[in-house]
């Protein structure tokens, strides 16, 4: 526990930053504070109401001797190495759940994925024996046809006919 409670959240300071008047905040909390600020150059402590600057003079327009006194106004807080050491373990312990909830969900794409073989595969047996039926019966229309044809064609009797016919009318 750092026990600095930002006064936007009330929750333990992230990123804990402090201001002139010596009071942190989170950054994203402060960050948010002076975006809703409608001063352009100070904005007012949300604890103390104090102003602070977070307009940033440019350096190249100041004398370089005065530079060394030219800091922003707000400055991260670095916390104790209790703190830190702290911060690391709860990290860790959050990887470590996030890795094994990344495990399940592998375990998991992968369980669909053999699912998803068998039905493509399930399918493509389905499709070739599609078209195997398909292949089969192009063959018996053909048969078919052919045996229409025949059929219908004129016998070799009726052709001579014709034949003799036509001789006939010729004459
Ligand atoms: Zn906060
Ligand atoms: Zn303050």
């Amino acid at each position: 526990m750092s026990g600095t409670t930002c006064a936007i959240c009330l929750e333990d300071a992230k990123s804990p930053v402090s201001i002139p008047c010596g009071h942190i905040h989170c950054e994203k909390c402060l960050i948010q504070c002076v975006e809703a600020c409608d001063d352009a150059v100070e904005c007012p402590c949300p604890t103390c109401r104090a102003l602070f600057m977070i307009a940033t003079p440019d350096l190249r327009f100041v004398p370089a001797k005065y530079h060394p006194f030219i800091q922003s106004s707000v400055r991260r807080v670095y916390p104790s190495p209790s703190d830190v050491v702290q911060a690391l373990e709860e990290r860790n312990e959050t990887l470590r759940s996030d890795n094994s909830a990344l495990k399940d969900k592998i375990k998991n794409f992968k369980a669909r994925n053999d699912h998803l073989q068998r039905d493509k595969q399930r399918l493509m047996d389905t499709c070739e024996a599609t078209q195997a039926a398909v292949a089969n019966y192009r063959e018996m229309e053909r048969q078919l046809r052919d045996e229409i044809d025949l059929s219908q064609a004129p016998t070799t009797d009726e052709l001579d006919f014709a034949q003799v016919n036509q001789e006939r009318h010729g004459r």
